[in-house]
């Protein structure tokens, strides 16, 4: 049994959607405030008003994740709603696909901006109420694709979600002192809005690909979120946990089978 996250405070970027809201939805049913961050306010609210609905405390922040002064005012707004900053899932993400020779500078740089600056910006903005807590958990939602597959169409993402895991390793370091810990999740393939985007032809090709022959859930990464941020968890830092039904295993398609 794992000590009670009641009354900590939670941010979660990109929780108006697919795995930040489920995992915004986990830790409000867990008795933590939660801070629903996205840039559409009326999603967001929508989100938070189902925690509250549950019985949870919970606001919607509009903010983009890769703008300082936006990240600055988060944190802010966290504070006085809360009065401390317990928890980080640095999930806000975005994942175009555009493959080398059609891939624009303005391509590169919004999916570094968004996915690797935008968990620059939103941990930075947490530290000050972090360390003067002398407490911290930070989740970040990196991917497979990067730190350990490739993915044609998606090298800026991988790129930016393999950075995650090398900013992870040093910030870990530098606030190890702090009693911040930062880990990582990584999602396989999972079913949210965002994927669902990406049409029929890529779910079903990816579910084939799975040895427990589904797709991921929210709630599969939510639990994994929530893991790390437990009292029991305060000796792991820089840390990633694949969460994919076993898709990076198979050596090939036949192998799938089993
Ligand atoms: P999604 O359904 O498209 O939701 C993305 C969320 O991020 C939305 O709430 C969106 O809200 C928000 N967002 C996007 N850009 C933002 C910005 N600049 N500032 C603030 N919020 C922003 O995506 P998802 O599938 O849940 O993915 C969430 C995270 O998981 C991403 O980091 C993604 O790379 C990672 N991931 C997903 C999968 C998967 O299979 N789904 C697999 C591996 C990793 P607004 O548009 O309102 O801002």
């Amino acid at each position: 049994m794992f000590t009670s996250l009641k009354g900590r405070s939670v941010i979660v970027t990109g929780a108006s959607k697919g795995i930040g809201r489920g995992i915004a939805r986990r830790f409000g049913s867990v008795g933590c405030g939660v801070l629903v961050v996205s840039r559409e306010r009326a999603t967001a609210s929508t989100v938070a008003a189902e925690i509250r609905g549950a019985g949870g405390i919970a606001h919607p922040f509009a903010a983009d994740v890769s703008r300082q002064s936006d990240m600055e005012a988060m944190a802010k707004f966290a504070l006085e709603q809360f009065g401390g900053i317990d928890i980080l899932c640095a999930n806000a993400g975005i994942f175009p696909e555009a493959k080398l020779g059609q891939m624009t500078e303005a391509d590169f740089d919004a999916v570094i901006g968004t996915n690797l600056k935008g968990t620059f910006l939103s941990v930075s903005a947490c530290l000050p109420a972090m360390k003067a807590k002398r407490f911290g958990r930070i989740v970040l939602t990196s991917s497979i694709t990067g730190p350990v597959t490739g993915l044609p169409g998606w090298s800026h993402y991988g790129a930016s979600k393999a950075g995650q895991l090398g900013f992870m390793r040093t910030a870990a370091i530098e606030l190890a002192m702090h009693g911040i810990t930062v880990n990582a999740v990584l999602p396989g393939n999972v079913v949210t809005e965002g994927l669902t985007a990406l049409g029929d032809e890529y779910i079903r090709g990816m579910a084939a690909s799975v040895p427990m022959r589904r797709l991921g859930s929210v709630d599969d990464i939510a639990n994994a979120a929530l893991f790390f941020a437990t009292e029991e968890a305060g000796y792991i830092t820089a840390q990633s946990l694949i969460i994919d039904g076993g898709q990076i295993l198979p050596e090939s398609l036949a192998a799938v089978d089993g």
